[in-house]
């Protein structure tokens, strides 16, 4: 779907997957603005197909767009969008336990501009596909390497919003991670150098003496969609949850660290590297926690337990 700069989006269509044509001086291109999301449809036992709340997904997007001055689909549009997306596709939903299917919404200025300002026009456009389980045999821990050079993003920037090029500023920081053998890198606050923030891709949790807690959303982390489930369902399940100031020293010392996002769902950190020095969590790094909260998470996804937290939106197909 298209729209101008009023937001007044044309009817979308459903389209083979390939190619799209935009303008070389198109404001994605040029200026970087644009916007993703990342949202999963799991299958149930009897082949219904369950999103994971894609209302949340919705209204990322609706606040990133306003901070990267882009119209943007109103929930109900996204929703809907989604949903004719994953329908049109439905075949390629995996069986239970067998993965998801990830949706990929995206929304960029496709219109021409040359000097710096907004695009004049936008597009909406989703791709899927469909994923394995991120963990081939259950839970297995992640090796991360704390930062100590590059940031992620910084006080007024766009670090709290899904715009890609919070992403390109992380590529090179991962790449020399990986290269040493690291699954991904954790940043810290860009003022201190002493405050957890996020992963690469994911929100990070450290639990200490039972308690869970997780960096606060100020603006430089994103507001993770598993963050806040996870949040609700620990709380439910009578965990204290706190949201602060995390320091790095609190994450060396604490019993178990997980990671949390739509594509790792909850991700035992096995290991973590700071300024050369490794600390290994217990039990080979899958906590009891984690544990738990995975096995929670996971089952209510797929439609495996009733969803008494209403997070899943059936498809009628
Ligand atoms: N932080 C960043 C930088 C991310 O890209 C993601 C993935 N969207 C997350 C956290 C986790 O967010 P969510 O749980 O909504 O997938």
């Amino acid at each position: 779907a298209k729209c101008g700069p009023d937001g007044n989006f044309s009817k979308g269509e459903v389209l083979p997957f390939g190619p799209i044509a935009v303008s070389p001086s198109a404001g994605v291109l040029n200026y970087g603005q644009g916007l993703f999301e990342g949202l999963k449809a799991y299958r149930k036992t009897d082949g219904t197909i369950l999103l994971f709340r894609p209302e949340e997904n919705a209204s990322r997007m609706i606040t990133g767009a306003e901070r990267m001055c882009m119209p943007a689909p109103t929930v109900e549009q996204f929703v809907d969008a989604v949903k004719q997306t994953v329908l049109a596709n439905k075949r390629w939903v995996p069986p239970t336990g067998k993965g998801s299917l990830y949706i990929r919404p995206l929304l960029m200025g496709s219109g021409a501009v040359l000097g710096l300002a907004p695009a004049p026009e936008y597009t909406f456009i989703i791709f899927v596909s469909p994923v394995g389980n991120y963990f081939k045999e259950g839970l297995s821990p992640i090796n991360l390497i704390v930062e100590d050079k590059f940031h992620r993003a910084s006080p007024g920037g766009t670090g709290g919003v899904k715009t890609i090029g919070n992403y390109a500023s992380v590529l090179k920081a991962q790449k020399i991670a990986k290269g040493k053998g690291y699954s991904d890198v954790l940043y810290l606050d860009a003022v201190h150098d002493k405050y957890l923030e996020e992963v690469s891709s994911c929100n990070i949790f450290v639990v200490k003496d039972n308690v869970i807690s997780t960096p606060a959303i100020k603006g430089t982390i994103l507001p993770g969609i598993t963050r806040k489930s996870i949040i609700e369902v620990a709380q439910s399940k009578g965990f204290k949850v706190e949201e602060r100031l995390v320091s790095v020293d609190e994450l060396l010392n604490a019993d178990e660290v997980f990671c949390t996002g739509t594509a790792v769902v909850v991700s035992p950190v096995g290991s973590i590297t700071y300024l050369g020095k490794r600390v290994e969590y217990g039990n080979q790094g899958v906590g009891v926690v984690s544990q738990q909260l995975y096995k929670s998470l996971t089952c209510l996804q797929m439609g495996l337990v009733e969803d008494c937290m209403g997070w899943t939106v059936r498809l009628n197909q």
